[in-house]
């Protein structure tokens, strides 16, 4: 058994707060009766509609998946490319992915069929800690390593303070290897803001999501979340 407003927010219809007001207003029902009062629970064989849609009551699957390059980071492509759910044909839940990575970066991409868990992830506050290690056209100068600390200016606003190490420079062909550490998940962001500073990413790869890491995978390898590292990201 169920409490319905965690039920409603797992099938990814809404965050549970939203879930709540959904109950409240009448749009609920269970087995064809309106609900609106909170904190009733339901089982698995209770039908449960919002706005008249079936509340899918899929178990929950939680998978850590290391995206190679060239692989788009969402269910289906209409020009036929590799997407990430391909390497979880086996599994019979609908997952997708919480949040992205650009077609060419590497990386730890999380997926899962439970929306209030990737709306928890994804939302802003979370500020969970993502680490990302690119190879980089240039050379980059203390200073510009430290503006990246500070913040920069992109289209969008300026980027919260971010930890950054230079781990290898290539004098020889004039590139570097850095580690960029920021709590924000913006589109292309890492991308935008090593352009900003004038070193344009060549390679981009997402090694660190929280306290996950790639460890024990290879390129288009997945494994499930322990219950306790769901609980944790919680
Ligand atoms: N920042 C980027 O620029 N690209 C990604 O894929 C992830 C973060």
């Amino acid at each position: 058994m169920e409490r319905l407003q965690k039920v409603i927010a797992h099938a990814g219809f809404a965050s549970r707060r939203k879930a709540e007001e959904l109950i409240k207003e009448g749009h609920v029902r269970v087995n064809g009766k309106t609900v609106k009062e909170l904190g009733i629970k339901v089982s698995s064989s209770d039908r449960v509609e919002v706005n008249g849609i079936p509340v899918e009551r899929e178990e929950p699957v939680y998978f850590l998946l290391y995206k190679p390059r060239g692989v788009i980071s969402s269910v289906t492509d209409d020009k036929g490319r590799k997407v990430v759910t391909d390497y979880f044909q086996q599994i019979k839940q609908r997952i997708y992915p919480v949040g992205r990575l650009d077609f060419d970066t590497s990386g730890l991409l999380l997926l899962t069929n439970d929306g209030e868990f990737a709306n928890l992830l994804m939302h802003p506050k979370n500020e969970i800690e993502k680490v990302y290690v690119a190879k980089v056209k240039g050379i980059p100068s203390r200073e510009k390593m430290r503006s990246l600390e500070k913040g920069v200016r992109l289209e969008d606003g300026k980027t919260a303070p971010a930890q950054t190490k230079v781990l290898s420079i290539d004098k020889k062909k004039q590139t570097a290897i850095i580690e960029l550490t920021i709590h924000e998940g913006r589109n292309r962001q890492v991308r935008r803001m090593l352009e900003a500073i004038g070193h344009p990413v060549i390679k981009l790869k997402r090694e660190r999501y929280g306290f996950l890491t790639l460890q024990g995978l290879n390129a288009g390898e997945a494994r499930e979340l322990t219950a306790h590292e769901v609980k944790q990201l919680r």
